[in-house]
């Protein structure tokens, strides 16, 4: 088996495009998973209830340098862990536009997009 080279520094905390902050980290043994969960802690056993076939709890760990993110593996995974647990971020929004601009606009777009009055060059 092979240890990832010290590559895991632990979950980012970010803000995703629907406004909610999400944990996210690359997690795993051999193949790395981008994930991206909901900050909010869960218990073990709801966390467990929420979890679907494509959406998946993590245990987290607090490390030093912040919490770190593990699979929930039932076999080393104790079922009555008393870690706070995270699952897969749903997200909200709608899909992002091609033209993505304007960063720290939080997933709500006008309908009508105003045009500067100095681009109107017709006449
Ligand atoms: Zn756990
Ligand atoms: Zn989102």
């Amino acid at each position: 088996m092979t240890r990832p080279p010290g590559s895991n520094g632990g979950a980012r905390r970010e803000r995703c495009r629907c406004g909610r902050t999400v944990l996210r980290q690359l997690v795993g043994n051999r193949a790395a998973l981008d994930v991206t969960a909901d900050a909010d802690p869960l218990s073990a056993a709801a966390a467990a209830e929420l979890r679907e076939p494509n959406r998946l709890d993590w245990c987290v760990r607090q490390r030093k340098g912040g919490p770190d993110l593990a699979w929930v593996d039932r076999r080393n995974h104790p079922a009555d862990c008393d870690r706070p647990h995270v699952i897969d971020h749903k997200c909200t929004a709608p899909a992002p536009a091609a033209h993505a601009h304007g960063r720290g606009q939080q997933g709500r777009r006008p309908r009508n997009t105003s045009v500067p009055e100095g681009q109107l060059t017709l006449g």
